[in-house]
């Protein structure tokens, strides 16, 4: 007999999800899993999601899905970002709440801490100073959700969690050079270099600021390690003033260090140029996993391993 009932993964389709519906259906932890596309269940509907939460009344819902984007799309998008993430929030959150659900999974990020906090970010760092400026929407949006959290855990004594998780990365990313996340964004132009015989690639920004990445799969392992976790050590968690967990990997690259890890794994022998002119973002993103880790909880994927089954992934997807 599985242990949970009816679990409701939001945004099953993505990095995050395609890996935890995996993990569901290979380890049968659920009796179901309901995974709606945003074509059966558009999250901004308040309508929608009213109905269907009414209809299948899920125990527990891991809300991954999200509009999500690198540096370029956070800045030529800001309202969209803001809109599409607090409407989804909105609707998630309260419709969880009117069908009892026992444990909301909300994801954060690690961009809504302030952009000089100090280094390894704990969880009491937000809030407690200026937000980098390229995804201040996108990141508002997230605290305002994390907010609804703590506000419905304190009034109506719901058990919601949110998650902040370190830059993700792994098999089913999207890749767009002008959109994507910093990983799939370098594979894929150092993978278009290569084949095009290019002598140069110039990558954007100056490449010294330091960032952390968990591979997508651990991450679905912290979601499914938090949701069969036993009450007496669940609780506690959303009880906290800040109902927040962070999620990364402890392991912090310059990103001219990643270029050249990606240079060696997928083969392109060019040059490799920095455009100084293109956004940085914040110069340092490591976050203080301590608090997840103590309840048992770890990574177990080095990054230069995860980035080859990326890109073993990426060459089989027929991606470039
Ligand atoms: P992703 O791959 O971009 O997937 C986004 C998911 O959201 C898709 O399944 C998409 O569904 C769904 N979605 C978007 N708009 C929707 C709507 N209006 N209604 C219903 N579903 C909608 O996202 P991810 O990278 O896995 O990220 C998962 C979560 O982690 C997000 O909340 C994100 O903010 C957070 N996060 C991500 C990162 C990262 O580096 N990727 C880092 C920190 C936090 P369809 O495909 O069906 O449209």
């Amino acid at each position: 007999m599985p242990p949970l009932k009816t679990v409701l993964i939001l945004g099953g389709s993505g990095l995050v999800g395609s890996h935890l519906r995996s993990l569901f259906e290979s380890k049968g932890c659920a009796e179901s899993v309901l995974t709606p596309s945003s074509q059966d269940l558009d999250l901004t509907k308040q309508q929608q999601v009213e109905d269907y939460f009414q209809e299948y009344r899920p125990q527990q819902v891991y809300f991954l899905a999200g509009r999500v984007g690198g540096i370029l799309a956070n800045r030529d998008h800001p309202a969209d970002f803001a809109y599409d993430n607090l409407a989804m929030a909105l609707h998630v959150v309260k419709n969880s709440h009117q069908v009892n659900v026992d444990r909301l999974f909300y994801m954060g990020s690690s961009c809504i801490y302030p952009k000089l906090a100090e280094q390894p970010m704990k969880e009491e760092a937000l809030l407690t100073g200026p937000l980098e400026e390229t995804n201040r929407s996108y990141a508002l949006a997230k605290i305002a959700g994390i907010e609804l959290l703590r506000s419905f855990n304190q009034q109506f004594g719901t058990k919601y969690l949110g998650l902040m998780p370190t830059n993700l990365f792994g098999p089913g990313d999207r890749y767009d050079p002008f959109r994507s996340h910093v990983i799939p964004a370098i594979l894929l132009k150092m993978d278009r270099a290569k084949r095009r015989g290019e002598e140069k690639l110039t990558l954007w920004g100056s490449g010294k600021v330091k960032r952390e990445f968990l591979y997508a799969q651990d991450l679905a392992e912290a979601l499914l390690f938090l949701g069969l976790l036993p009450d007496e050590k669940y609780l506690p968690l959303t009880k906290m003033p800040l109902p927040l967990l962070n999620v990364g990997s402890g392991e912090e690259v310059t990103i001219r260090d990643l270029a050249e890890t990606i240079r060696e794994i997928v083969g392109f022998k060019g040059e490799i140029a920095w455009d100084e002119n293109q956004p940085d973002g914040t110069p340092r993103k490591l976050i203080d996993s301590s608090k997840i880790e103590s309840l048992g909880w770890a990574p177990r994927w080095k990054l230069a391993e995860g980035l080859k089954v990326t890109y073993q992934d990426f060459l089989e997807e027929g991606i470039f």
